[in-house]
């Protein structure tokens, strides 16, 4: 099964990327979790990602392709995937599609999170994420059990530098100039659902598990 989600930055794509990972033993692949690790290797592409990463504008499409394409056709991604943040440009989603369909596969579903600029604000400002597995947790709504450390691999929780106030509402312009023409794209397609980005993580897991059931997606 191949699911792309798409939305804002603070939707609760990640974290629930991350329970529809583990309920349908599908791999995440997140595409800002993946240029995080380049840039803190400090690897050719991960040098040149880390300025644009840091003012919240996005990567160009060529560098994020050449990420992507590397792990996209590997062995474990068989029984599909979940990609959360690619495709973020009309530009990625074409390409996406010409990868896809050269290797004799297609997306089933895009869940278009539709969220509003003060959740998104509220939980980017608490969020904390995994320095080793890069999950996602929150101050608040989602604490880990262990102040500062990841329930699920131990490694240390940090804030993302990009989660300032002020570079979240230059992720929302960059969002609303370069990503939300592709919502477009794929409703023509006919494989966009939309769901509200604004639920808790339970209700809003709730709400695409009885969708994915209803569509027969999984
Ligand atoms: P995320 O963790 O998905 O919020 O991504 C963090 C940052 O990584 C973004 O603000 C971009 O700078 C970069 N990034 C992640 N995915 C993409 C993409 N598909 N295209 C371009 N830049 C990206």
């Amino acid at each position: 099964m191949n699911i792309v989600l798409l939305g804002p930055p603070g939707a609760g794509k990640g974290t629930q990327a991350k329970v529809l990972s583990e309920t349908y033993n599908l791999p995440h692949i997140s595409t800002g979790n993946m240029l995080r690790e380049a840039a803190r290797k400090n690897t050719p592409y991960g040098a040149e990602a880390k300025a644009y990463m840091a003012k919240g504008d996005l990567v160009p499409d060529n560098l994020v392709v050449a990420v992507i394409e590397e792990v996209l056709f590997s062995e474990n991604l068989k029984r599909g995937f979940i990609l959360d943040g690619f495709p973020r440009t009309l530009q990625q989603a074409k390409m996406l599609d010409e990868m896809l369909e050269k290797n004799g596969k297609r997306l089933d579903v895009v869940l278009y999170f539709k969220t509003s600029l003060p959740t998104s604000i509220a939980r980017l400002g608490g969020r904390r994420v995994c320095k080793k597995c890069g999950a996602n947790f929150h101050v608040k709504n989602i604490p880990p059990k262990k102040e500062g450390v990841c329930d699920y691999c131990g490694g240390q929780l940090y804030q993302r530098k990009d989660d300032e106030e002020k570079t979240v509402k230059r992720r929302w312009n960059v969002y609303t100039d370069q990503t939300a023409p592709v919502i477009a794209y794929y409703k023509e397609k006919k494989i966009l659902q939309e769901i509200s980005g604004d639920l808790d993580v339970d209700t809003l897991n709730k709400v695409i598990t009885a969708l994915f059931q209803k569509e027969k997606i999984v």
